[in-house]
């Protein structure tokens, strides 16, 4: 899609791409003076008339909601054939880049992340205002800084409770692995059990780094297997007995019988005080303090046992914090990072000797998969081109810029990426991979993939 390259707004310019969807982009939009930012989704109207009610719908509803954990709305404008929508800048990336896949992340994160995505905050609000999302996955859950979630994407969304009536929605929509049974039938279903569902399908990926199944319908061994009773395989056999209970009471077939909000804050996992006390800033100490770097950097290269799961480059979280106990569940966490520094590679972002010649506009995006490459842009393509092939993905190069690769995923699903030159000092080139088209887990397995071979 080509954006208009000159902004219109005055004193603001649009510097990156964030993300992209199946109608546009989102690109984080900088004022030129104080660097303050904002996300801009870009949708694309021409040829796309159905495009255009929906939009208006997204913003009807995005523009209600006024919530800490949903992504804050500022505005809208139609420019030609482009709708903007103005958001609020999630400077923490995606959940997704949390984690790591066949992994997932320690458990007390992910209750962390779970009790912020479904009660008194994310999802519990939306439905105390009749607003189901109908596509909860982690692409679509955004952190900020202080590792606040921030649900986006209204995109799906509607009213399914208006002036205390309830109605059955019925669109059959969402993305496969992460939508209820009942959302498949092809009959009108109750909307709030279904969003509970999809959550649910989030907890697993944040407990195992991986999905359960392509889709919950009976044609699809690993869900049949589910409801036999049979967890004696992945995912479920890296999940702990207390989280599993839960998973038991959501991921019923039956909506009737799966567990409401209010059950879910009676669970015994759920209430349960995992988390420490005592909070580290990093598991092996802030990289941005000498001695952190030095201990980063050690683990990083293997010349210790520890690998750390962070995908938080920032000092001081406040989210999901990181315990003394919680040190240990993470030595066995892998980094979306190459274990060994290359010729190529020289670090992620935030590792990194170039950090000084960063400026403003690229720390304001947070991202695992990035790295510094020591080589200049052009020959750091071609590198990047050469591994491509030979893990045999097809490589387009739209401009000398970026790449686009294409290949299929695990369960032979489309997976597009895109990898672009976002920045070059005089000796190094800040390279930044991001999702186009696919699953997100499946997305950074490539990336690992990819970043070991380089
Ligand atoms: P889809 O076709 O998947 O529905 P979409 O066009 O509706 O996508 P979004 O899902 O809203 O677009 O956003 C796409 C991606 O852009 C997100 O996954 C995220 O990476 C990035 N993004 C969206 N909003 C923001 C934001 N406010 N801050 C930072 N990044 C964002």
């Amino acid at each position: 899609m080509s954006v208009p390259s000159v902004p219109f707004v005055k004193g603001w310019s649009f510097v990156q791409t964030l993300g992209e969807g199946t109608y546009g982009e989102v690109k984080l939009a900088v004022n030129d003076e104080n660097t303050e930012a904002v996300a801009v989704k870009i949708v694309e109207l021409k040829n796309a008339t159905h495009l255009i009610t929906s939009i208006k719908k997204e913003i009807a509803i995005h523009k209600m909601l006024q919530h800490e954990n949903v992504i804050k709305f500022y505005g809208t404008r139609k420019e030609g054939d482009y709708q903007y929508i103005f958001l609020d800048y999630a400077k923490g990336g995606e959940l997704f880049d949390r984690i790591t896949p066949d992994v997932g992340m320690p458990q007390h994160h992910a209750q962390c992340f779970f009790r912020q995505l479904i009660s008194d905050t994310g999802v519990e609000y939306l439905h105390s205002l009749g607003i189901t999302h109908r596509d909860i996955k982690p692409e679509n859950i955004l952190l900020n800084e202080n590792e606040v979630l921030k649900i986006v994407d209204f995109g799906f969304a509607t009213v399914f409770r208006y002036k205390g009536i309830e109605r059955n929605v019925n669109q059959q929509c969402g993305t496969p692995p992460y939508v209820a049974p009942e959302v498949m039938q092809n009959k009108p279903y109750k909307a709030e059990p279904a969003d509970i569902w999809s959550c649910a399908i989030v907890l697993v990926t944040m407990l195992a780094g991986e999905l359960p199944w392509d889709s919950p319908c009976l044609g699809c061994e690993e869900y049949a297997n589910w409801l036999e009773h049979h967890i004696e395989f992945s995912p479920w056999t890296k999940i702990g007995t207390a989280p599993l209970a839960l998973l038991r009471k959501l991921l019923t077939a039956s909506a009737s019988d799966r567990y409401t909000i209010s059950d879910i804050k009676k669970d015994r996992w759920y209430k349960k005080q995992l988390q420490q006390k005592r909070r580290l800033s990093s598991p092996v100490g802030s990289p941005f303090t000498k001695k952190g770097m030095v201990e980063y950097e050690n683990a990083v290269r293997g010349k210790n046992e520890v690998q750390i799961s962070a995908s938080q480059p920032e000092p001081g979280l406040v989210g999901p914090g990181v315990s003394d106990d919680s040190v240990g569940s993470l030595l066995h966490v892998s980094l979306s990072q190459p274990d060994q520094s290359t010729s190529m590679l020289v670090s992620t972002q935030f590792l990194s000797t170039p950090c000084s010649s960063q400026t403003a506009l690229q720390r304001l995006v947070k991202r695992m998969t990035r790295f510094w490459s020591c080589k200049n842009t052009c020959d750091t393509l071609n590198t990047i081109k050469a591994v491509c092939k030979q893990l045999e993905y097809s490589v387009k190069q739209p401009t000398s810029m970026e790449l686009t690769i294409i290949t299929k995923d695990r369960r032979l699903r489309r997976l597009v990426f895109k990898i672009a030159n976002v920045e070059t000092s005089t000796q190094f080139t800040l390279v930044d991979v991001r999702l186009s088209q696919g699953d997100g887990l499946e997305f950074k397995r490539c990336y690992d993939e990819l970043n070991k071979r380089l």
